[in-house]
């Protein structure tokens, strides 16, 4: 995903060795550089420049390292900076302290909640956990269905609505998977909600209902990280609509040129938890700012 982008800033920074000392204009030419590289990336503009000011500052200030020459000090800004966009400490998932746990899952259509819930449940029976997974997207007609397949394929149990009894109320759903898991002693509930094909105001309304009344201990927002900026549009919408606690980065195996990615946290203001780079269980893993940084500096 981030090809463009590590290619870009690596050459970059590259042009900064050899230097004996770097001017004022060094580091100017060098931020243009950077600016310009993030934005082809689609970053979003005020997370460019809070980005560009901190790493112009810092060069230019008094940070003066004898075990590091001029370029490696500007690297190892950058690199501290992309870690600091992307959220700095790994985030860890907040379970309660009584069982069961409720992770709710929120995002648009397609964005990959259904794929995400059986690689959640997955991941978390890998940590010693007893998910299940509750089907309340009853707006798609395969959604209950794919989710089954999911759980399937995790070994786990998904708790649906019988069918035939017409399309069914989310809320009552969730309400009774939680009173499930609890009676057959699941320690984490995976609540999977319907999505639309672009925001709307009936799905943010039965996301902020299914929120109200289960009061889950994490929301969880999957965005497709290939939409480029529409990904903060949405993402903005969902905060201010439902409102989450952390964030999924879904499809980081695509193409795309994973702007998205880097703006997501800075303006919501809510961790990155997960990263998804592909459709089968096991493309899934904990989301390392750190990690996410070196990979970008190549
Ligand atoms: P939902 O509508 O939000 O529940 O989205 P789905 O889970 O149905 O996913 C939509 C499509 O995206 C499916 O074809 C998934 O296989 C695919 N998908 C989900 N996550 C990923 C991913 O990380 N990488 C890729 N390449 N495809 C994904």
């Amino acid at each position: 995903m981030f090809n463009t982008l590590s290619d870009r800033l690596t050459g970059v920074l590259q042009n900064l060795r050899g230097k004996g000392r770097l001017s004022e204009a060094d580091i100017d030419a060098t931020a243009r550089e950077i600016r310009v590289a993030l934005l082809e990336a689609d970053v979003a503009l005020p997370v460019v420049r809070t980005f560009i000011a901190k790493v112009k500052e810092r060069a230019k200030g008094s940070e003066v390292s004898q075990a590091l020459n001029p370029a490696q000090q500007v690297v190892k800004i950058v690199n501290e900076e992309l870690v600091g966009i992307l959220g700095g400490e790994t985030r860890r998932l907040n379970l309660a302290k009584n069982p069961p746990s409720v992770i709710m899952l929120a995002g648009l259509q397609g964005a990959g909640k259904t794929t995400l819930a059986g690689k959640l449940a997955k991941w978390l029976r890998g940590q010693g956990h007893t998910p299940i997974l509750v089907a309340c997207d009853l707006q798609r007609p395969n959604a209950v269905t794919q989710l089954q397949v999911v759980g399937e394929r995790a070994g786990v149990k998904v708790f649906a609505p019988e069918p035939g009894n017409g399309v069914g109320d989310p809320v009552d759903v969730a309400r009774r998977g939680i009173e499930e898991a609890r009676r057959s002693q699941h320690d984490v509930v995976v609540v999977d909600t319907a999505g639309r094909l672009g925001v709307d105001e009936e799905m943010m309304r039965q996301a902020a209902d299914i929120r109200a009344a289960v009061q889950p201990d994490e929301v969880l927002f999957v965005v497709d990280a290939m939409i480029g900026q529409d990904a903060v549009n949405t993402a903005t919408a969902f905060r201010d609509g439902v409102g989450f606690t952390g964030v999924v980065l879904t499809k980081l195996d695509g193409d795309a040129r994973g702007g998205a990615a880097l703006s997501v946290r800075e303006v919501t203001g809510q961790p990155i938890l997960f990263a998804s780079n592909g459709e089968k269980l096991e493309d899934f893993d904990v989301f390392h700012p750190d990690r996410m940084a070196s990979r970008i500096l190549g």
